[in-house]
């Protein structure tokens, strides 16, 4: 067995041996434990436990350098017609092709964004508002009608309910099951004549639950087909039901395609796949017709407005194509859910009254999260934080407000154990000595809050 030393001096407690009264002996002792005060401290600091990989990932090496020319060098604008320009263009060329490749559809199908937020936005929007007034013919009053789930990430959730708001459409907002999952069938009980779009994630940003894409996007097939044939006999255009998924957190560690999936519309941002910050993609299927939502230049195949982000996009491009490499997908995929099984284990042995949100068998591979009974999740946070740990109470975005977590919610979790709850996210860096490091740490901090509560009771 390998000792550490560290470890050892900080494990001997010595407050609890009895200290000599000789002043010497004093002395010697108080240097002793100002010595072991230190070697916390440094510890602490040089120990430094990133867990929230859902909240962001590091730009890969390889997508680092791809980027570099790019600041410097290669600074063209690419709507510019000289060389300059043409240089940028190829390489957004190059990178939506490698992003088309990746998901099997057609490049001009997918359009850059600055991230999921705005992709979601656009998606919402832009259906909604390319139907346009009259699109529907034969119905004057028609308002269109949107089907999503209560848990999606704020800027799907917030996107929906603004169009609410102005009167421009009606939502459903589906609950997901109590293990996290969104039912095919309520799915299919919710559309209605008038629905014109379906948005349903495919992993849970917070509690990491799969939905059955494959199945809802088949049922909406079918919904289709029936209105074709309705739409048919009454010599009419059929209404189309859309399927858009946010599938920012799926694209690390599930396979996704458009094609098999019948999706329509899919959005995801950079930052969450080693790739870079301000950067993302709403992939569009050929014949749909979305208005922008931005006014002012005409990129994106006058889609989206805006210079475009050449450094981010070409890092895009690459890290989507690094994790092409199936053998690599599949190998990262393992070693990830492996010791993300070893934490929860783990976790269950050294720390008493948890409960696990959502499924763990149809869970993403780096996701756990976590209720702690009787003890405040900021808290739990701030103590890790402390020690060095970075992990997340709701998501990043979120975790500025107090709020207890919409997604706990929505899957039914009472108050105080939406409040007592941290997500764990793991990724590519972690080691087994690093779980370990936090599982004792984590044990501590809930002892000691713990102990607070009780006090207070
Ligand atoms: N959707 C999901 C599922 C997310 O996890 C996030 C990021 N937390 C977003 C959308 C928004 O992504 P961004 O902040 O990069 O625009």
């Amino acid at each position: 067995m390998k000792i550490n030393l560290i470890d050892l001096i900080i494990l001997i407690d010595l407050k609890k041996h009895q200290i000599p009264r000789n002043k010497t002996w004093k002395l010697l002792f108080g240097i002793l434990f100002r010595i072991i005060r230190i070697i916390r401290l440094i510890r602490i600091i040089i120990m430094r436990v990133y867990l929230d990989y859902a909240a962001t990932t590091p730009v890969a090496s390889g997508v680092f350098e791809a980027m570099k020319p790019f600041f410097s060098d290669k600074f063209g604008n690419p709507m510019a017609l000289y060389g300059f320009g043409a240089e940028a263009r190829g390489e957004i060329e190059k990178a939506r092709a490698q992003i088309a490749d990746f998901f099997d559809v057609l490049h001009e199908e997918i359009i850059f964004t600055s991230g999921a937020t705005e992709s979601n936005n656009l998606a919402i929007k832009g259906i909604i508002k390319g139907m346009g007034p009259g699109s529907m013919p034969g119905m004057t009053s028609f308002i269109p009608h949107i089907v999503t789930t209560g848990y999606e990430h704020h800027c799907l959730l917030d996107s929906v309910k603004s169009l609410v708001k102005s009167g421009e459409v009606e939502a459903t907002f589906l609950k997901p099951n109590r293990e996290g999952i969104v039912e095919v069938e309520k799915v299919r009980e919710a559309i209605k004549p008038n629905t014109v779009l379906v948005s349903v994630m495919y992993v849970n940003n917070e509690i990491g639950t799969i939905n059955p894409l494959k199945e809802i996007g088949e049922t909406i097939k079918k919904e289709n087909l029936r209105r074709k044939e309705k739409a048919g006999v009454a010599k009419k255009e059929p209404l189309p039901i859309y399927f858009h998924s946010d599938i920012t957190q799926g694209v690390n560690y599930l396979p996704f395609s458009a094609k098999e999936f019948n999706v329509d519309l899919f959005s995801l941002s950079g930052h969450k796949i080693y790739g870079p910050k301000g950067v993302g993609v709403l992939g569009v299927k050929k014949g749909i017709k979305i208005k922008k939502i931005q006014d002012g230049g005409e990129q994106e195949f006058n889609l989206r407005a805006g210079t475009h982000n050449v450094t981010g996009i070409v890092g895009l491009g690459t890290a989507i194509a690094q994790l092409k490499v199936p053998s690599k997908k599949s190998k990262v995929t393992e070693k990830v859910r492996d010791l993300r099984d070893y934490f929860w284990r783990k976790l269950q042995e050294e720390v008493k009254n948890i409960s696990l949100n959502g499924s763990f068998e149809k869970r993403v591979a780096n996701n756990l999260n976590v209720s702690f009974k009787g003890v405040e999740g900021e808290s739990l946070l701030m103590l890790l934080d402390m020690a060095g740990i970075a992990c997340s109470t709701g998501s990043a975005c979120g975790s500025a407000s107090l709020e207890p977590s919409h997604v706990l919610l929505a899957i039914g979790l009472k108050h105080p154990d939406a409040h007592g709850s941290l997500r764990f996210s793991l990724g590519e860096g972690n080691t087994k000595k690093e779980i370990d490091y936090t599982v004792a740490e984590i044990k501590k901090a809930v002892e000691k809050l713990r102990k607070i509560a009780g006090k207070q009771d």
